[in-house]
């Protein structure tokens, strides 16, 4: 990638002019060296750009930013058309909000996850559930109640979503919790496994059809693809036949909403990605009135973020082996290869969301996985300005991952439990804020923050050490203050705005 070329030359003049003893040619080979590490890096720290370039001083830096946050066009090379876009569409949205992070400034959070499920029938090999755990089926009304208040009260720019935690659709009450949120104005996504999406729980659960799009996780492309991940028997043939009849009322009922697959891949199944698109096909074939799928989701590395270490999470059915090894996604980056054009062939209207890891394959660059950070990293509040779930108890946590009942350890990340009035989502953090006892994070508990989170953590995290070193983020190359409006924080996967 080559930034300077398409910068000011005036720009470059005035850098010149102030250090005589730099050229033109290391003006720009420093430029382009800072692009490409924005590009795939973005939350690399001024210290490590400063060191890596060997530069001469921090006002230099503090110079070559500005070079690149004043043209628009590097901040859309680097933004929007690198191999990093999907991690910038997360962060960029948020980054207005650090500042507080850091000061740990109360803010109602720009993000809720609400997970309303009771328990789960599949037993994913990479799920860090405690998979011995559900909730009292005496707390669901209780545990509505408290959801449907907190949405209530929700500031309206908050982006709500409901997912797991749990299966969803094991609550009988869940539609209750669409329309408080739609009757509010949210535009709903639902994560589920579809195991339950049969045509008698949707005509008792009629608000389904007010959601803006339904994500459902695909665990294979046939009965023992299915099996092996989530042990059950005939788990495959029950989700296609609901998603077949599902789509087929969708089509009838409300064609705006958007349904969907996530794919999550794994040593055991990247070799089927081909496989799921000429599952897709098949459905789609079946679906003779309007649309088929609208949306493949494709993520990879999920184990690696659950936590892999047997000492941990132990009340599992089984644990899928290991994460993807390097010569796993040097053989994924060839299957992708083709992957768009198999899609033209055989699902042309499907949108496909490569999500952070994969979207560096996809445009034939290798990449090792997810940036993750580790235990000791964890920001010690959380980033409850940002993003908290909020579980059936009404449990406040401050990272999606420890969301599941029971899950050893996860005790420490929540904060509060919704109640009555006293105990809104607003008192809690305020709360919790103000007894400022920070939470002492250790090694494993890296496994409680979901990808998203991490990335999260990850721009906190380097907004407090530039600001350290003397470069906070308004002198980085990055024009945040161009992306704080709020439109820009996406709340679905059909579409690229997430
Ligand atoms: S990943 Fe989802 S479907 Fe699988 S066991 Fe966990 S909660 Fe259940």
């Amino acid at each position: 990638m080559n930034g300077s070329n398409i910068l000011a030359k005036k720009l470059e003049e005035i850098i010149l002019k102030k250090y005589h003893n730099i050229s033109l040619d290391q003006v720009r080979n420093d430029i382009d060296r800072i692009i490409n590490s924005f590009s795939r890096r973005p939350w690399v720290l001024q210290e490590n750009i400063f060191n890596k370039i060997n530069l001469k001083n921090k006002e230099y830096l503090i110079d070559l930013n500005k070079i690149i946050r004043e043209s628009e066009k590097l901040q859309i090379l680097i933004t929007k058309n690198s191999a990093a876009k999907k991690y910038w569409n997360t962060i960029l949205p948020f980054s207005h909000r650090v500042n507080d992070v850091i000061r740990n400034n109360y803010k109602y959070p720009l993000r809720i996850a609400i997970f309303p499920g009771v328990s789960c029938m599949f037993f994913c090999g990479f799920c860090g559930r405690n998979q011995k755990a559900k909730y009292e089926s005496s707390i669901i009304d209780d545990g509505i109640n408290k959801i449907n208040n907190m949405i209530s009260e929700a500031d309206i720019g908050t982006k709500i979503s409901i997912s797991g935690g749990l299966e969803p659709l094991t609550n009988p009450k869940l539609g209750s919790i669409i329309k408080t949120g739609s009757d509010r104005g949210f535009k709903l996504p639902l994560i589920t496994n579809a195991y339950s999406l049969t045509d008698s729980f949707v005509k008792k659960n009629p608000e389904i059809w007010l959601l803006d799009s339904l994500r459902i996780s695909l665990y294979g492309h046939d009965d023992q693809s299915y099996k092996d991940i989530t042990q059950l028997d005939k788990s495959f043939k029950m989700v296609k036949k609901n998603v077949i009849n599902f789509l087929k009322s969708r089509n009838d009922i409300n064609k705006n909403l958007k349904v969907g697959f996530n794919f999550i891949i794994l040593p055991e199944n990247y070799k089927d990605l081909k496989n799921v698109l000429l599952l897709i096909k098949e459905i789609n074939s079946e679906v003779k009135n309007g649309e088929g799928i609208n949306f493949l989701t494709l993520r990879d590395d999920y184990q690696s973020v659950t936590g892999q270490d047997e000492n941990y999470d132990t009340e599992r059915k089984y644990r899928l082996n290991n994460g993807m090894t390097d010569q796993n996604r040097e053989d994924l980056l060839k299957i992708i290869e083709n992957f768009e054009e198999l899609k033209s062939e055989y699902c042309p209207r499907l949108h496909v969301d490569y999500g952070y890891s994969l979207e560096y394959l996809s445009q034939k660059i290798f990449d090792r996985g997810l940036v993750k950070i580790k235990g000791e990293e964890i920001r010690s509040f959380g980033f409850s300005q940002l993003s908290v779930a909020v579980d059936l108890h009404g449990d406040i946590f401050l990272f999606r991952e420890a969301g599941f009942l029971n899950r050893q350890g996860n005790k420490k990340v929540i904060i509060g439990r919704l109640g009555n009035e006293v105990n809104s989502l607003e008192n809690n953090i305020k709360n919790f804020l103000k007894r400022n006892e920070p939470i002492k994070f250790e090694k494993n508990d890296s496994r409680f923050l979901d990808s998203f989170d991490h990335v999260l953590n990850a721009l906190v995290n380097q907004a407090e050490e530039d600001e350290k070193f003397g470069i906070p983020l308004s002198f980085g190359p990055i024009a945040f203050k161009n992306f704080d409006n709020k439109e820009s924080l996406g709340n679905n996967w059909y579409s690229d705005d997430i």
